[in-house]
């Protein structure tokens, strides 16, 4: 446990030190990783980050940032030290004379971002599936979503950051002022610099969107599809679903015979005085069957995945292990490499699976991906504990596979066992800046967490 200084109650920053608060900062939504929160500690402005990290750095103390806590290898768990609770940094502002930026606090969530600028009609260029995240939690990690294909992850898609460094140092950044602590933070998973607020770029929406649900039986044939849609739908989502069709006998003993199907969201707005033409949207498609057609509230529409979400907390599965696999592999060995990954797979991972075309766009330099990409995600709703052991295992053989094929693991999930070399792998080339930047930017390492204690 860490001596807190009493300066900690002198400097006037709220904070709580109720065990059940402490319990829930000491882990994250993975389940997987214990950490120790000593205080939790939830600044409302500038100044009081400002106190903090000065603090900090007086007496030594470790912080580690926390938005939602959705990540799930320890990201945003602490070591043993006080955690830095965005959610009072909530403050949202709009001015219609920049129609096409809104600065936000960090602890804002995307839903109350989405409902800030409703009345506006417009909305963050990209944001994440689940409204819930934090603006600053999400900007940390990269950030992608169905229009990814467009925009690519939300962190290129910023136009300036108020931040706070690890040394204490409070400044703006963006691609012109500051452009190496600009780029060190986002995706920087919470190394360097605290930040305070973010001005995200926003786009104008039309009122509605309409979906077509289709679903094919050829996977090369769903990838090619998704190339050819991305200049002409707004949001495009891949799904693989399993068809178990028995218990089939392997040398490992019997398992599900399963005929994988591949699912595709195109989605696009529109106002309802011009509707889209459906020959015009599916031409030259290969799918098998169009299943469905929706139309939603462009809003509504951003918020679709709540009933999933609030399911998996009704049940239970919420509590459950989520050791969230997220991988950006080349559009050249995706189709190789995806059933590779689906018959390694135990079936308590459930058939969740999601792809998501990232666009070429340029990008902060810390976020390593292929230049384009397809983001390719397993999400189980929930594992159980006595499976833990051979899902873990699974994930380990597929990261392994995910390298050799010349992809990349997005770090908000779990990135499995980290043996030495992962880091200088992960970051190629940029590996000695991303040490660099976190000794010039945090010279007392103040900011840590589990994943990077
Ligand atoms: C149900 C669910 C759905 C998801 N959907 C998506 C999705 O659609 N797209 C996607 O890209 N990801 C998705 N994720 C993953 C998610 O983006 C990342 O885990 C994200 O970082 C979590 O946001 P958070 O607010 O919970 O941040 P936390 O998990 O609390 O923090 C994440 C990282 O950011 C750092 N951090 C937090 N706040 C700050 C700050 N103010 N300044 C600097 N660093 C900070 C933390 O230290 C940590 O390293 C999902 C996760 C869940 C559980």
């Amino acid at each position: 446990m860490v001596t807190l200084p009493q300066s900690m109650s002198a400097i006037g920053v709220p904070f709580d030190s109720d065990a059940a608060v402490l319990a829930a900062a000491s882990t994250d939504f993975g389940h997987l990783i214990q950490g120790q929160s000593d205080l939790v500690v939830q600044p409302r402005q500038i100044e009081d980050v400002v106190a903090l990290l000065q603090t900090a750095n007086d007496h030594r103390f470790p912080i580690t940032l926390r938005g939602k806590g959705c990540s799930q290898n320890g990201q945003s768990v602490s070591p043993g030290g006080v955690t830095l609770d965005t959610s009072r940094l909530d403050h949202i502002s709009y001015s219609e004379a920049l129609p096409n930026q809104v600065t936000c606090g960090a602890g804002t969530t995307w839903r109350q971002v989405v409902a800030a600028l409703k009345s506006h009609h417009r909305i963050p260029c990209i944001m994440p599936l689940n409204l819930n995240l934090t603006v600053g939690g999400t900007l940390s990690a990269g950030g992608f979503g169905a229009n990814s294909h467009r925009y690519g992850p939300a962190i290129a898609n910023v136009i300036a950051l108020e931040v706070v460094t690890g040394s204490g140092e409070q400044l703006w950044c963006s691609p012109h002022k500051h452009p190496e602590i600009y780029e060190a933070v986002l995706g920087g998973q919470g190394r360097c610099a605290v930040i305070v607020s973010a001005t995200l770029a926003l786009r104008p929406i039309k009122s509605q969107v309409r979906t077509y649900y289709l679903v094919y039986e050829d996977l090369s044939a769903w990838m090619q599809d998704q190339i050819q849609l991305c200049d002409r739908t707004d949001y495009l989502e891949g799904f693989c679903a399993a068809s178990i069709q028995g218990l089939q006998k392997t040398p490992q003993g019997r398992r599900p015979l399963v005929q994988w199907l591949w699912g595709l969201h195109v989605s696009l707005e529109f106002d309802s005085d011009h509707p889209p033409q459906q020959d015009r949207v599916l031409a030259g498609l290969h799918h098998h069957k169009l299943l469905h057609i929706e139309d939603d509230a462009t809003t509504d529409y951003a918020a679709r995945y709540d009933l999933r979400f609030q399911s998996m907390q009704t049940s239970g599965a919420w509590q459950q292990l989520h050791p969230w696999f997220d991988c950006l592999l080349p559009l050249e060995t995706a189709a190789d490499i995806i059933p590779e990954i689906l018959e390694i797979l135990p079936p308590c991972f459930g058939d969740g699976h999601r792809v998501l075309l990232v666009a070429n766009r340029p990008t902060p330099r810390f976020l390593m991906k292929p230049q384009p990409a397809f983001l390719f995600a397993i999400l189980p709703t929930g594992i159980p504990t006595s499976l833990k052991a051979q899902a873990l295992t699974a994930l380990d053989q597929i990261h392994d596979l995910v390298i050799q094929a010349g992809g990349k693991r997005y770090l908000s999930g779990w990135l499995g066992s980290i043996s030495a070399d992962f880091w200088p792998q992960h970051f190629d080339g940029h590996w000695q800046d991303w040490q660099q930047v976190k000794q010039s930017l945090d010279p007392n390492h103040i900011l840590c967490s589990k994943l990077f204690p």
